[in-house]
């Protein structure tokens, strides 16, 4: 027993296992979700003859464009809409964690990033090897996710307060996460093949969605830049053995650098894990004599600043979506009716 505990304990004295622990925490918690709105959804379909599932709110996480009007149309109105609550709490959590704690939500939190990783881990041990992209293709390859971003960035931005109320209290958008469920649920030929060949790419290209598609990332990159914890390196202490260049699954040339202020940091910390000097490379709020926090610190902030915010909205009723179940009941056996539309 004791040779256990003392195994556990070594397992856990490597940062980058907590890191393991808390995306698996947050994996469990998303499939968790997502079985409970998959029994939420099928009780409505059979007519009540399957069991009664209560809809986790937590489900409009994945409602991010929906979310993102939610929040300007609260600006432009003070009117914080209760369709998607929950979604727009996540959104602007993980906005700032991107403002104040760099893309913590990529390296910590997301199950595709999570997901991702460990596909480019095992094509890492298949075949022992790194495939990089050339910079002449990563470059343009990598401003992909920025254009898809503007795309949905300029269609909200366009949008007046009265285009937003449409979209927000209209059917489509209060049957979105019924939606996006079915999409994954009776997935077409087509997108099986394209998330395959995602899968299959991420085997050799480490986190080939986020690096070059994903536009939540991209958002969420470009806000991490204004954060003042980066990834610091002391050069008086630096041996140059590179060890956190090779460890960066985001290929950041970390052992050039003074201070990573990289859109593509995810601050998984694998590279201030990977370095064996001292003090050398740190997690710190300025430059190199600015206070630095450790991994842990970092990791226990992250899940007390999330479970705090998300905790506070359930408590103040800014959670539970104000859509009733007999909109469920009405609108998930006609999900294909023109009503239910995308409004344009
Ligand atoms: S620079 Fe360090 S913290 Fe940032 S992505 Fe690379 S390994 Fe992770
Ligand atoms: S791993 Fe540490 S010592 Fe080695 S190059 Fe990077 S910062 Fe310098």
């Amino acid at each position: 027993m004791k040779v256990e505990n003392k195994g556990l304990k070594v397992w856990l004295s490597n940062d980058q296992h907590i890191r393991l622990l808390v995306q698996a925490g947050f994996f469990i918690l998303i499939i968790w979700i997502g079985y409970q709105f998959y029994g939420f959804v099928k009780y409505f379909e059979t007519d009540g003859q399957s069991a009664w599932f209560r809809r986790p709110p937590g489900v409009e996480g994945f409602l991010p464009i929906s979310s993102l009007m939610g929040i300007k149309y609260f600006f432009l109105t003070h009117d914080f809409n209760l369709i998607h609550p929950a979604g727009m709490i996540l959104f602007g959590v993980f906005f700032l964690f991107a403002i104040l704690m760099k893309k913590g939500f990529c390296g910590w939190i997301c199950p595709i990033g999570f997901l991702s990783e460990y596909i480019g881990k095992l094509g890492h041990r298949l075949f022992k090897k790194k495939f990089i992209l050339p910079v002449w293709l990563d470059y343009p390859l990598r401003s992909l996710k920025y254009l898809i971003l503007l795309f949905f960035v300029w269609a909200i931005i366009t949008m007046s307060a009265e285009d937003l109320r449409a979209f927000i209290y209209g059917s489509y958008n209060r049957m979105a996460d019924v939606k996006m469920l079915m999409f994954f649920v009776h997935l077409s030929l087509f997108s099986m093949t394209v998330i395959l060949v995602l899968m299959g790419l991420s085997v050799f290209i480490k986190n080939f969605w986020c690096r070059y598609l994903c536009p939540y990332g991209a958002f969420l990159g470009f806000f991490s830049l204004f954060s003042p914890l980066k990834v610091t390196r002391n050069p008086e202490t630096c041996t140059d053995c590179r060890k956190c260049t090779t460890a960066c699954p985001s290929n950041i040339k970390v052992h050039g650098k003074l201070r990573v202020h990289s859109d593509e940091c995810m601050a998984c910390a694998a590279c201030v894990t990977a370095c064996p000097e001292e003090d050398t490379l740190k997690l710190r709020l300025s430059k190199r004599s600015g206070r630095s926090i450790s991994i842990r610190t970092y990791a226990i902030i992250l899940v007390a600043v999330f479970f705090i915010v998300t905790g506070i909205a359930m408590l103040t009723g800014y959670w539970v979506s104000s859509v009733q179940p007999v909109e469920y009941q009405h609108w998930i056996h006609q999900l294909d009716s023109p009503e239910l539309d995308h409004v344009r």
